[in-house]
């Protein structure tokens, strides 16, 4: 009961601080001395200060309360296909360290745990003494993850299953590791921190070397029965399509990723297409990627524009098909892929508008994550704050 009170007290000031303990009392129904007595613990802690004088409605004037961000540190990791991106922040998201990293593409399962815990050890060097303030490691891992063991079961595009990242991360530092797929961390810091604030339910999509979502339904994010919901990267969109990673033909990850995108400007080249993507990489035409494509298409390369056109419509019926599923309110679209911007979201919305049912799945809010590169890091990090705040098991 009493931890109960703790996270609520807590969760209270982080999105209504500065405020005072009247105020928390009379918007959380404790009694003024319980709020009192958690606020001097909180205080001692270190979790929260005192800040400014509030408004008097007469009399002394109260002091109000907020998070003391800057005491405590929490690392997020987003561990992708070809790089793992770490970064180190307060407890208000905000990043005080980054780096990253390559990914071997023939790692095994013991050299990515090995490359995560000196990413780790890298990270945290300039915090040498305060290592008891960093309360919880976070881990964005690409593929399918199994949320309560923090396991990856299977990381596709590098093959490698089973990888035990909490376990190996917890005996490493000692302290908190939650993992959780990456786009699903993503979907946890939009709703945090970025575009779905304040959003019940809403699903944000990853389109990276890979395609995920994460769903969040009344605030919470929905994993399904055995964690693979959301990975619509591997819906079936064109039965006869390009074999994908998992087996099976068509998967929407194999017409709208960035390597789908790559792979076809290849070919037209190769076709004799005209496209300043030749010049652009030397006719090495291996060297073409997504980045590549939207710098000429922002010159306005016909190829590129056209690549993007149809990975948008490709992704608009994915999207369709996630509407007429679970029908949220807003999609918000992060990674690599989505940095071409209007290039592939008016393609996107148009075919959401040719596709949709009826006039609401039409008009079905689609927009883009402004969390940026380091979106699903700043998720990962979500993951610990929700412990702190929503059921603060950390003590
Ligand atoms: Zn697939």
């Amino acid at each position: 009961m009493k931890s109960l009170n703790r996270s609520i007290i807590l969760n209270k000031i982080r999105t209504d601080g500065p405020i005072s303990r009247a105020d928390i009392a009379k918007a959380t129904t404790l009694t003024p001395p319980t709020v009192s007595s958690i606020v001097k613990e909180l205080i001692d802690s270190g979790l929260i200060a005192e800040s400014s004088q509030g408004e008097s409605s007469g009399g002394r004037k109260p002091t109000n309360l907020i998070i003391n961000g800057r005491n405590s540190y929490v690392i997020g990791l987003d561990v992708g296909p070809k790089h793992v991106n770490a970064i180190l922040t307060d407890l208000n998201g905000e990043i005080l360290e980054e780096n990253q990293i390559l990914i071997n593409p023939a790692t095994s399962n013991d050299e990515l745990l090995n490359l995560l815990q000196q990413t780790i050890k890298r990270l945290i060097k300039p915090y040498k003494g305060q290592e008891d303030k960093i309360i919880g490691i976070g881990v964005g891992m690409h593929g399918v993850v199994d949320v309560k063991k923090g396991l990856s079961l299977f990381a596709p595009i590098l093959q490698l299953r089973n990888i035990p990242i909490k376990e190996y991360l917890e005996k490493e530092f000692g302290i908190l590791v939650k993992v959780e797929n990456d786009a699903r961390a993503l979907a946890l810091g939009e709703s945090w921190f970025g575009n779905g604030d304040g959003v019940e339910n809403s699903v944000t999509i990853n389109v990276g070397s890979g395609i995920g979502a994460g769903i969040v339904i009344n605030g919470k994010l929905f994993h399904g029965e055995n964690d693979i919901g959301g990975e619509i990267g591997h819906m079936s969109i064109d039965i006869n399509g390009p074999e994908c990673s998992c087996g099976n033909n068509g998967c929407l990850q194999t017409l709208a990723a960035g390597p789908a995108l790559a792979e076809k400007a290849r070919r037209e080249i190769s076709k004799g297409k005209k496209s300043i993507l030749k010049e652009m990489v030397k006719d090495n035409l291996e060297e073409i990627d997504g980045k590549l494509i939207y710098e000429a298409a922002l010159k306005g390369d016909q190829l590129s524009i056209d690549i993007f056109k149809e990975a948008g419509e490709y992704l608009g019926i994915g999207l369709t098909n996630l509407i007429h599923t679970i029908n949220p309110q807003k999609i918000i679209i992060g990674g690599g892929v989505s940095k071409a911007g209007d290039l592939l979201l008016d393609s996107v919305k148009e075919t959401v508008k040719k596709r949709g049912i009826t006039e609401s799945a039409k008009q079905t809010e689609i927009v883009l994550s402004h969390l940026g590169d380091n979106g699903t890091a700043i998720g990962a990090v979500t993951l610990i704050l929700v412990e702190l705040f929503s059921h603060n098991s950390l003590g």
